[in-house]
């Protein structure tokens, strides 16, 4: 098992992985059979990520993390519903994991489907049609605030799931203001391999004005 993390620990342990990632520096750990026997006996993540399930958003390998290192939700557009949520609540209420990270990323298309919709006013064939009505929210607060660029759109969707699970989980609210646990949002980008922090709760980001969890 790893040794306890605290939040910025955990955070720091992605930033450094990602730096190696993006630099061809890799160290690929934790994927031998001697840490495959030793998490036989139960898993303690340093982090949880809800990321899209874009083929080219690969979490372990970007972040350069092994087996036990990082527990994983993944949906198209990082969208939440009651099954994320309880995932979420699952590994930092159950497990007692210091760090929930939301991941977004460069040409989203579940972003940009949303806003397709939002210029052409139509929906997408079937249960597609979540996505857009999970994503338009955050396309309409960002318009709000004069965005106009897919990237602006990716980093303030970014921010509005990190809100969102901020605002709906007790769980993981109590455990932000007990200093437990920690929110990050961030958005990869495809071309150079860098997942950029957008927003934080309870950490510290360079370049990012950590948000308040509020009531
Ligand atoms: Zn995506």
């Amino acid at each position: 098992m790893s040794h306890h993390f605290t939040p910025q620990q955990a955070l720091e342990a992605l930033v450094e992985g990602n730096a190696r990632f993006m630099s061809e520096d890799s160290d690929h750990p934790h994927q031998d059979r001697v840490r495959r026997q030793l998490m036989t006996s139960g898993q303690k993540p340093h982090a949880v990520v809800l990321a899209c399930s874009d083929s080219r958003v690969p979490v372990e390998i970007i972040f350069d993390q092994g087996i036990g290192d990082l527990f994983v939700i993944r949906t198209a557009g990082e969208i939440t519903d009651l099954s994320v949520l309880a995932s979420l609540e699952f590994a930092v209420v159950s497990l007692g994991v210091p760090l929930v990270v939301v991941l977004g990323h460069e040409s989203c298309g579940a972003v940009g489907a949303a806003q397709n919709a939002l210029t052409t006013g139509r929906m997408p064939p079937g249960f597609q049609r979540v996505l857009v009505e999970k994503v338009t929210p955050s396309l309409l607060a960002a318009r709000a605030l004069g965005a106009d660029t897919s990237e602006d759109f990716e980093k303030h969707h970014v921010v509005e799931i990190a809100n969102h699970i901020v605002d709906r989980s007790p769980g993981i609210v109590e455990k932000l203001r007990d200093g437990e646990c920690g929110v990050v949002g961030m958005r990869y980008r495809l071309s150079d391999g860098l997942a950029e922090p957008v927003v934080t709760y309870g950490v510290d980001a360079d370049g990012v004005e950590k948000a308040d969890p509020g009531e």
